[in-house]
């Protein structure tokens, strides 16, 4: 069992770190505070090759594997979780399912310019009546000869309005249930299609989340993903990649937060010394760095097996639900060592308490995680 990075990855995290720092750290806080997202960081990211990082040369992407790619959301979220899912949604839930999915035509229409950047990607599944249960979802696609016509709401899309292309699941024949669903790609000036206002969230605010309205949209049969009926397997299946990332997010957060709390508790000075020297504090911060080295054990192994082309579902789900546990717990404490200040806008744990919650529940929440694994643990015990 290897444990070290390789010496590409060893680089390829330093490179990311020192963009985090000197690019996307400085005006963090600011665009949370005004819920602005800015594209230039987006572009900024696909001059780095980050973009497309666990996509092959082939199709434009740095052809680095998917550890890589868990590594550079780690990083970005450290110091700015709403880029960190940015780049995750775009990577995991949209590039992805198309490279899988998608046909010669498919890939060659869109690919590249999502691996180069100039196109952003969202992925709509979730609908207001169809959250966790996606199944039971309303929006239709009615076959129209060499057409599909679309109707209905999702909700809650990150990249919503920003992007260029969304990933719609639709059903096909609701008679059918986990087999009556498909996925559509649809292009942002669509006529038909129209994205609602943008949500005001408690955290990660310059990631942008809004609605989208389908009316009458008509989508050609080529612009179908995977066959149809093939909906709900193609959401899954990208979904297992997805918690790769959000839990490369979560670890990230929990990281920044932890990274920020340490230096202040080794400065901070209370009855004559540094407050790191309080047992207490002491017993804070290492319950916070042992929670945080087990989630990215467990979130970097996720990257190794789907390298590896392994099954990955249930250790994507154990990643994602203890790494987001770990990000909200670890932020919280942070805030305690902070105390008063921590409390305030005028330090970054504050920031990181509020978008850590977001990583408990989106993707699949925790709880639906906790039913995925036992799922697992079921199927297993039967086969062994
Ligand atoms: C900021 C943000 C960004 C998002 N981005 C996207 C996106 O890009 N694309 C997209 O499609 N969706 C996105 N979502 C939607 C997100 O994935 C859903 O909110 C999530 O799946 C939960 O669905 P719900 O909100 O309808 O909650 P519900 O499904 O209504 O769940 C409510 C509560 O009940 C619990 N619950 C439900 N069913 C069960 C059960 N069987 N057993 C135990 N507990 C259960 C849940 O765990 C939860 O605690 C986003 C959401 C947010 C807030």
């Amino acid at each position: 069992m290897e444990f070290s990075l390789t010496t590409e990855q060893q680089m390829m995290r330093k490179m990311i770190r020192d963009f985090a720092d000197t690019y996307v750290a400085p005006t963090a806080a600011e665009r949370d505070e005004q819920e602005r997202f800015d594209r230039q960081i987006f572009l900024e990211l696909s001059k780095l090759g980050l973009t497309g990082i666990p996509l092959p040369e082939a199709w434009g992407g740095a052809g680095a594997d998917f550890l890589s790619y868990v590594i550079a959301i780690e990083e970005l979220s450290k110091v700015c979780a709403s880029t960190g899912v940015t780049l995750s949604v775009h990577i995991s839930l949209v590039s992805w399912p198309l490279l899988q999915y998608g046909s010669e035509l498919q890939k060659k229409k869109y690919l590249n310019s999502l691996t180069a950047g100039q196109k952003l990607g969202a992925f709509a599944l979730t609908e207001p009546a169809a959250g966790s249960d996606v199944v039971h979802m309303k929006t239709t696609a009615e076959k129209k000869g060499q057409h599909y016509r679309l109707n209905g709401q999702k909700v809650f899309v990150t990249n919503g309005g920003e992007a260029d292309l969304y990933l719609i699941f639709a059903q096909t024949d609701s008679t059918k249930k986990h087999h009556g669903l498909s996925a559509f790609i649809v292009e942002a000036d669509t006529p038909g299609l129209t994205i609602g206002a943008g949500e005001k969230k408690l955290g990660i605010r310059s990631s942008p989340t809004t609605s989208l309205h389908l009316d009458q949209c008509m989508i050609p049969v080529s612009q179908r993903l995977g066959a149809e009926g093939e909906g709900f397997q193609i959401a899954m299946k990208t979904l297992d990649g997805g918690r790769m990332g959000i839990a490369a997010q979560a670890v990230g957060i929990a990281q920044g937060a932890f990274d920020y709390a340490l230096s202040y508790a080794c400065e901070r000075k209370q009855f004559g010394q540094p407050i790191v020297k309080h047992q207490s504090i002491q017993a804070k911060l290492a319950n916070m760095a042992i929670r945080i080295e087990a989630a990215r054990l467990l979130t970097y192994q996720v990257g190794w097996l789907k390298d590896q082309k392994l099954p990955h579902a249930k250790q994507a789900a154990m990643a994602k639900c203890f790494a987001a546990d770990t990000a909200v717990e670890v932020t919280t404490e942070a805030i305690q060592i902070l105390g008063g200040y921590g409390y305030t806008r005028e330090y970054p744990v504050e920031r990181m308490f509020r978008d850590a919650k977001i990583t408990q529940i989106y993707e699949g929440t925790n709880e639906i995680q906790r039913l995925v694994i036992a799922k697992h643990l079921q199927k297993e015990r039967k086969q062994s």
